[in-house]
Parts: C-alpha cells; structure tokens; sequence
C-alpha cells in the first residue's frame, strides 16, 4: 500500500483545525482547566508545523525543516504541560525539559542541513528528541490515578506510547535504510505520519474524556460533601453508614455511632451573628477530624448537630473517643458570646447491642445525646435516662 504524504499531511491538518476548535470552544466554557489550553495550542502548534512541512520545496530549508519540526516538538511540549496541568502538578516541565529539547534539535537541524547534509542525521535527532516529552507525559499520565479517572488517562497515555514507540522505530529503521526523499518515502514514513495522526486524534478525545471524568469527579464529590464544613453530608452519611454496618455484620465486628450537638448554639448565633456561628461550626470540624482516626467518618447531619461513624469500634472505646472529642471542642477558646465557651454533647450508640439496622442506631445515638443535654450538657451519655 502506498499512501501519499502530503494527502496524509493535508488530512492531518484538517483534524487538526477541527480538534483544536472544538478545544479552545470547550476551554471556553471551562475556563477552570488551563490544561486545555495548552491542548489546543498543541495542536495549532502542530499544524504550524504540519503546514510548514508539506511546504517543502516551496519555501526555504529553514521554515520546511528547522522550525516545521521544532514546531511539532513545541506541539509535543505544550501536550505535556496540558498534562502536568490536569494532574495539577506543580513542576515546571516546560521551561526546564521542553526549551533545552527544543534548543538542541534547532541546532542539530541547522547542523545536519547546512553544515554536513543529513536526512538520517535529521530523522534520528527529530525522532528521538519527540520520544522525550511522550514518554513523559504518558508517565505521568498514568502515575497514581485514582480509579474513577483510570480508562481515560490510561488510554490518552496509550496514545502517546505508540507515537513514542514508533518514533524509535523509525530512529533504528532509519540508521539501517537511509531514506532518500521525506515525502515518497516507503512505509515507515507513512508509519510516522498515521502514528501522529493517531496521537492527535487520541489526545483530543482523549483529553475531552479527562476532562469529562475529571467533572464528574468533581461533582460526586460536592454532591456528598457539607459545603460549609467540608464534612460528609447526610446522603453521603447514609451510604457510608449503610455499607459500615454491613461490614460489621459481616466480619462479627462492633461499630458505634456518636451524635452530637453544640450546646446553646442560638446564642452565640444572637450575639455574635451568623458569620461567627459559621466560622465556629468549620473550627469544630476540623478539630474534630483532627482528632479521629483515618477511618473514621465524621458528618454533618443538620444545623450544628453532627454524626461520627466508628467502625470496629466497641462502646468503651466509642465514649473515650467521645470524651477526647467533647474536651478538644471545649478547648477551641470558641466564647459564645457571653463569656462561656462553646461546648457540645455527645450521645453514643454501638452495634450490634443498641440496635442492628442504621434508623435504630440513629436514633439510639439522638436518644442519648439528648440525655446528654438533659443531664446539663458539655457532657457524654451511652444510656437512655429514664
Ligand atoms: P441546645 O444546647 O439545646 O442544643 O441549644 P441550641 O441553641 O444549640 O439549640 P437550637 O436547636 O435551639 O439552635 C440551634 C441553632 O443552630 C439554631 C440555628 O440558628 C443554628 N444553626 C443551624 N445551622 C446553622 C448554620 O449553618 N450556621 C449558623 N451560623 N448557625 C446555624
Ligand atoms: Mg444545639
Ligand atoms: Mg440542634
């Protein structure tokens, strides 16, 4: 089979035009995620280059090679730091990899074409230089993501793999069958033209998918998260303590609950306005985060009352946590407004002896905090006072 080079290039450049519309419109309408615009400048940079490339012959050495394949490395470095972007990566790849990579090849092209002329010299420079920020970027790629986000970077990262695959394969071929002319060349050059259209096509639908997954994450996260603590909320509570007490059903395991709730709350809500009582139910959370262990859940349940769920936790163990949680919400130094400290009460509830189902648990744990409040409050009760 014999495909013509410059129809695969004419070809590329219009996928290129497409994709790099369709991103820079959608970067539009996320403004948030700076990565893509690094993609779509990754492709207008490579189209630049992809333009400038079937040019030859047409228009001087130094646009059709020097800077038409200084263009596609550009391209390939503006995809990475797309990447490094969206996995929020704080390392400046791009100024300390992608201006020395793309310094070297213009020397080494400008070498090879006017010094000592070299096609091979040329392709083996061009070729293991973009291997670089593919490898790189498929790398981080597929570095510790979460699972949620696994099959749209593990495929973005196989795109760039194949490029960086045949970019090397097409180094070796080349020290082996020296090509005479880039563009009727035989089937390895037209194996490097499809291995690019496949990495523009792959990152552009690929870095869509990110993005898409990225959202999605994003929005499961909110949807079960307390915007104004940052603890669970009651749905994500609901789930969460569904799937514990099956746990502990099933490994014969205790699990206890805590409820609590700041103690005359309204009033420091009157005296000091709703922006301090805000300011002290965040400062309660993280105190209270603070002092649980990583598997334990803390979430708020209404106003200013909040549920810990413990998992293999017995009651013994469960009021000790409650006492350590009611001491470090007094020591907060939080006034209430009339020289009294905000203080809470803590009710618990363990499973399996106060109840085996969550509305049992709940309400168990309701029950006796309210004999907390009952019993003068800044307290914690595991019984029912009768
Ligand atoms: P008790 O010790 O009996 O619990 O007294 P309390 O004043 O805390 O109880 P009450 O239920 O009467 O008041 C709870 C208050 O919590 C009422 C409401 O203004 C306040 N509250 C609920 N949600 C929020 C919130 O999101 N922000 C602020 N600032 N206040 C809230
Ligand atoms: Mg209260
Ligand atoms: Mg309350």
């Amino acid at each position: 089979m014999q495909l013509d080079i410059r129809t695969l290039i004419f070809n590329l450049l219009l996928f290129a035009l497409v994709f790099a519309i369709g991103i820079y419109l959608l970067q539009r309408s996320q403004p948030r995620i700076r990565a893509l615009r690094w993609w779509s400048g990754a492709i207008i940079v490579a189209g630049a280059g992809f333009l400038l490339l079937a040019l030859r012959g047409s228009i001087p050495d130094l646009l059709s090679i020097v800077v038409a394949n200084d263009l596609m490395l550009l391209a390939l470095c503006f995809f990475l730091e797309g990447v490094v972007r969206i996995r929020r990566l704080s390392r400046p790849y791009f100024w300390r990899l992608s201006l020395p990579l793309v310094a070297a090849l213009t020397l080494l092209l400008l070498y090879y074409t006017y010094v000592e002329p070299s096609v091979g010299a040329r392709i083996l420079a061009v070729s293991l230089l973009n291997a670089i920020p593919t490898v790189v970027a498929a790398w981080l790629l597929i570095q510790d993501i979460p699972r949620v986000l696994r099959p749209s970077h593990y495929f973005t990262a196989a795109g760039f793999i194949q490029f960086a695959v045949v970019s090397v394969a097409r180094a070796v071929h080349t020290q082996f069958w020296p090509p005479a002319d880039l563009m009727t060349a035989g089937p390895m050059q037209a194996m490097t033209f499809l291995s690019i259209f496949s990495l523009l096509v792959v990152a552009s639908f690929g870095c869509v998918w990110m993005v898409s997954a990225y959202l999605a994450d994003e929005l499961e996260l909110l949807a079960r998260t307390d915007p104004l603590t940052g603890a669970l909320n009651r749905l994500a509570l609901d789930e969460n303590l569904a799937r514990e007490i099956a746990r502990a059903r099933r490994g014969k395991r205790p699990l206890s609950l805590l409820m609590f709730d700041l103690d005359h709350f309204k009033e420091l809500n009157d005296r000091l306005g709703h922006q301090a009582g805000d300011a002290a139910l965040r400062q309660v959370t993280t105190a209270s985060q603070q002092q649980l262990r990583a598997t334990d859940l803390l979430a708020r349940y209404g106003g200013e009352e909040f549920v810990v769920v413990l998992p293999d936790t017995d009651k013994t163990h469960a009021i000790e946590t409650a006492q350590r949680l009611r001491k470090r919400v007094g020591a907060l130094d939080i006034d209430r407004g009339d020289g009294v400290n905000l203080t809470a009460s803590y009710g618990v509830s363990t499973y399996p002896e106060d109840g085996e189902d969550q509305d049992s648990l709940v309400g168990r744990a309701d029950a006796t905090m309210y004999s907390a409040k009952q019993s003068g409050r800044n307290c914690v009760c595991a019984t029912v006072a009768s």
